[in-house]
């Protein structure tokens, strides 16, 4: 008789999927998407005031199918603008990381209206707008007791930690947690797992000023038990895993990835 039970490395295979990644320019988000990639999802990858065009570039170059579209996602409109130009493109989308986020520091007496705004639209509604729209368009195809699309939100170690002198970028990160769980209760039924990762302190332009600060550093390290920044790297294994049917049977979960930081 055949063996029908699938081989575990086929789980994590993404052949015939559409992925969204936003914030992809750099950092996490370009280093996600290039994972999806060679696990063969075609992949939409989203900049905005840098756009997405090298990545897409360096993921055609090893024979993956890859376009860069550019969204503001601190307009309210901007999630909309963004999700109707890769359905025009790819038709659906099967896979969308949230990644896209900023970060703006000043005391908190001081923290200014707009700027609390902007990070909050940026982080929290924009993930939420996105969520929307990829879980309806999900939802058309989904069929009982069959997955049908996956959500990656990249949350943060402030998704359970204050921080300091970053009020806005706290809540949003807070709030990106917790949409998450109450996404993936909703959507579960209908096929849609929903999950996040946190990651750690990683090496990327969010964090230069913090790796800059020589004080600030020492203090990050001797704190992290890995003893290492991370690089963006570090991100593709989790965020490949939760993509992927390999993960089918997870959702709501905020997936550590920070050298061992929350552990100690
Ligand atoms: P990054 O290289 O600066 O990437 C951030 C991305 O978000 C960029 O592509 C950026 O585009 C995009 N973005 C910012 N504002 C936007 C807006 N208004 N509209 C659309 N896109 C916007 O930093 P990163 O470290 O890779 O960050 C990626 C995600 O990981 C963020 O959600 C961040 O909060 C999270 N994270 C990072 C760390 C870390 O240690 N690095 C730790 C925890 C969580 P433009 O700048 O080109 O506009």
């Amino acid at each position: 008789m055949e063996n029908t039970t699938p081989q575990i490395l086929d789980l994590f295979r993404l052949d015939n999927k559409i992925a969204l990644i936003t914030g992809a320019a750099t950092g996490l988000g370009a280093a996600i998407a290039t994972a999806l990639a060679q696990a063969g999802a075609s992949v939409a990858v989203h900049g905005n005031r840098r756009p997405a065009d090298e990545t897409a570039a360096s993921i055609t170059s090893f024979g993956a199918t890859a376009a860069a579209f550019q969204a503001d996602l601190s307009s309210t409109t901007g999630a909309e603008e963004l999700f109707t130009q890769v359905k025009a493109k790819f038709g659906r989308v099967d896979i969308l990381i949230n990644n896209a986020g900023t970060i703006i520091r000043n005391p908190a007496e001081d923290y200014t209206l707009e700027d609390w705004q902007q990070v909050l639209q940026v982080n929290l509604t924009s993930v939420f707008q996105l969520s929307q729209l990829a879980a309806r368009d999900m939802i058309t195809r989904s069929t009982p007791g069959q997955n049908v699309g996956k959500i990656v939100n990249i949350a943060s170690l402030l998704s359970f930690q204050g921080g300091i002198r970053v009020p806005a970028y706290t809540a949003s990160k807070g709030g990106v947690a917790q949409l998450t769980k109450a996404f993936a209760n909703e959507w579960a039924p209908k096929g849609i797992q929903v999950n996040a990762i946190a990651p750690g302190y990683i090496a990327t332009t969010n964090t230069e000023a913090l790796q800059a600060d020589e004080t600030r550093n020492r203090q990050i390290l001797e704190r992290i038990p890995a003893g290492r920044w991370g690089v963006p790297q570090d991100l593709a294994g989790a965020a490949l895993y939760l993509s992927s049917p390999a993960s089918n049977y997870v959702t709501g979960t905020i997936l550590t990835v920070d050298g061992g930081w929350m552990g100690r």
